[in-house]
C-alpha cells in the first residue's frame, strides 16, 4: 500500500537516503544546536552531530551496494558510536543499530514503525531517560507513538504525522527541567531552554519525511 500511494518503496535506496537528508538536516541546522547546547550544556551537539553524520554518509558510499535495509542504519548506527563523543553519539548509534536490527528484509509501515520504537528502547536502555527527563526521549518517544498508531495510512501520511509528534515533544522541552546529561548540572537553569537532543531528533524525523518524498 505504501508503495502505490507514495511511489516509495522502503528499500536500501530509501535508507540511505534517509541518511542523506539526516546530513543535509545536520549541515543547515549546525548552528542552531550548537546555540542550544551553548544554552544548557557544552555547545558541541552541531559539531557532534554534523561530525557523525559525515562520516555515516563517507561510510555508506563506501559500503553500497547493501543487501538489506537494516544493514544501512546498522552501519550508520555503527559510525556514530565510533566517531561521536559526548552522550547524544552512543545515544543515536544505538538507537539507528537497533533501528536495523528491527527492520525486515523487505519492512512495510508497520514494521518501519517498530523499528522506530526498538530505536526508542535502545536510547531509553542506555540513556535511562524517562519521558519529561528534557531530552531525545521527549521527541523521538511522541514520534514513534504516532508512526504506530499510524495504522492504515499511507507512507508519507505516516511520516508526516510522526515529524508533527516529534516537534510539538521538542517544542515542549522548553519549560521542563533537566534531569539527564549535561544540562541536568544547571538544575532550574535548565528550564526556558529547548533541549539540543530533542531538537536534532527532530531533524531525523523531518529527514524522514523528506526521504518519503523522495
Ligand atoms: P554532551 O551532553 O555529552 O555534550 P551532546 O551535546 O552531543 O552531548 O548531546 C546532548 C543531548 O544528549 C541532550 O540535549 C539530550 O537530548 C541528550 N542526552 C543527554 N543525556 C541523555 C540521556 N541519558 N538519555 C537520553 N538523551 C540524553
Ligand atoms: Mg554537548
Amino acid at each position: 500500500m505504501s508503495e502505490a500511494a507514495t511511489g516509495v518503496g522502503l528499500d536500501v535506496t530509501f535508507f540511505h537516503r534517509w541518511m542523506t537528508e539526516l546530513k543535509s538536516a545536520v549541515e543547515s541546522g549546525c548552528d542552531e544546536l550548537t546555540r542550544l547546547d551553548a544554552a544548557i550544556g557544552d555547545a558541541d551537539h552541531g559539531i557532534n552531530m554534523l561530525r557523525g553524520m559525515q562520516a555515516v554518509e563517507a561510510a555508506l558510499q563506501d559500503a553500497q551496494p547493501f543487501t538489506d535495509p537494516g544493514a544501512v542504519l546498522d552501519l550508520a548506527g555503527a559510525r556514530l558510536i565510533t566517531v561521536v563523543g559526548g552522550a547524544a553519539g552512543p545515544l543515536y548509534g544505538t538507537a539507528f543499530r537497533e533501528m536495523g536490527a528491527a527492520l525486515d528484509p523487505v519492512p512495510d509501515v508497520t514494521n518501519l514503525a517498530q523499528a522506530v520504537m526498538a530505536g526508542l528502547d535502545g536510547i531509553r536502555r542506555l540513556g535511562a531517560a524517562e519521558p519529561g527527563d528534557k531530552t531525545m526521549v521527549d521527541a523521538w518517544m511522541p514520534a514513534a507513538i504516532a508512526l504506530g498508531e499510524a495504522g492504515d495510512v499511507d507512507l508519507g501520511s505516516a511520516v508526516e504525522l510522526a515529524e508533527a509528534a516529534a516537534r510539538a515533544g521538542m517544542l515542549a522541552t522548553v519549560p521542563l527541567r533537566a534531569r539527564k546529561g549535561r544540562a541536568s548540572y544547571l538544575g532550574w537553569r535548565s528550564e526556558g531552554h529547548r533541549d539540543p537532543g530533542a531538537s536534532s531528533t527532530y531533524m531525523i524525523f523531518t529527514a524522514l519525511s523528506a526521504a518519503v518524498r523522495g
